[in-house]
Parts: structure tokens; sequence; C-alpha cells
């Protein structure tokens, strides 16, 4: 795709690189035309702030500095600017969270596959599964009745798949016995 697109940028987003840790950081190092986009609202659990970044050429970075005060919709507060520099300084803190978010995500995998859901494997802070028998709007329906929220989307393909967000270890075992009553019925 890049040597294809050589007279574009393509930009690659890695929101949720922390969850994963395979960053494609070495193919901007590669290619003039590659930027790496970043963001402190998954990890760093900083959604709503609005910070993020980007990597990439220093040509390119600077022509993005250049305009940032005129095209940007979310130019950085203060406030947001020492935030996000806090969240850089407690990294120990961070890896560690997102550490406990991947056994999470790990153990609540192999219960979705024992209660006979299948999903691409998932290298993000979510899992997007499927029922071998039981439709995804009933079991989102039944779930919301106990308050245990996940999402689904009525789009063609994916209607019937459940977007499921990993909580604390806690939750996910909640919402796995929870979810085990429900198929069981
Ligand atoms: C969350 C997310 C982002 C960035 O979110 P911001 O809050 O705008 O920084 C970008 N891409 C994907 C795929 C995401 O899930």
């Amino acid at each position: 795709m890049i040597e294809h697109n050589r007279d574009v940028v393509v930009i690659i987003d890695e929101a949720y690189i922390d969850f994963s840790g395979k960053t494609a950081l070495h193919l901007a190092e590669s290619y003039d035309n590659v930027l790496i986009v970043q963001t402190f609202s998954k990890s760093r659990s900083l959604a709503g702030m609005r910070i993020g970044y980007a990597m990439g050429n220093a040509e390119l970075i600077k022509a993005m500095d250049d305009v940032r005060f005129s095209f940007n919709s979310y130019p950085m507060t203060r406030l947001s600017v020492a935030i996000g520099r806090a969240a850089i300084e407690d990294s120990g803190y961070y890896k560690e969270t997102a550490q406990k978010i991947i056994a999470t995500r790990e153990w609540t995998k192999k219960e979705l596959a024992r209660l006979g859901f299948s999903f691409c494997d998932s290298e993000t802070n979510f899992i997007f599964a499927t029922h071998n028998s039981v439709e995804a709007c009933y079991i989102f329906k039944k779930l919301k009745e106990k308050h245990i929220f996940v999402r689904h989307f009525n789009s063609p393909r994916i209607d019937n798949y459940l977007r499921i967000s990993i909580g604390t270890q806690d939750e996910m075992k909640y919402f796995i016995s929870e979810l085990e009553k429900i198929l069981l019925k």
C-alpha cells in the first residue's frame, strides 16, 4: 500500500498499540509518506482529553506543525498538555494496567470460546464475537436487562456480532457468568 501510494500520505492508526505491542514505526523510518498516529484515549485512560500525536518524516511533521493552529479543531489546552505529560511520566502505571487488561482479555477469549463464540483474534481492549447458535441481538437484549452493556450494530455483515469491551477481571467474571445463564435458557 505504501509503495503504491508514494504521492500521498499513508496514515497508520495505532490507537490500540499498547494492547498488542507490534508497532509499524519502522515503516515511518523507511518511507517519507508514512505517518503513525497514536492516542492517549485508550491505554492511557484519557478519552475525551483529545491528546494524540503523529510520528513520521521531519518534513511531514513540520508541515502539520505549521498549520496546526489554523486547521486543528482540537488544539491542546495547557491543562491537557500538563495531563499528557503526567501520563507519560507515569508510564509504569499504564504498562501495568495495560498488562491487566491483556490478561483479562486472554481469559475472556477462552471463556467465550468455551461458551460457543467465535471471533477474530483480538489484540485490542475489546472482542468482536458471534455465537454459533444464539443471535447477537437476543444476547444483547438479555444482557441489557441485567445492566451489562456490550455493543450491537444493526448493520449488514456485523449484525450478528457483539463488541465486548474488556473491563476489570471481576466485571468480566460477572459478565461471563450472566452470559452463561442467558445461553443455557
Ligand atoms: C479511539 C480511537 C482513536 C482515537 O481517539 P481520540 O479520542 O480521537 O484520540 C483513533 N482510532 C481508533 C481506531 C480508535 O478506536
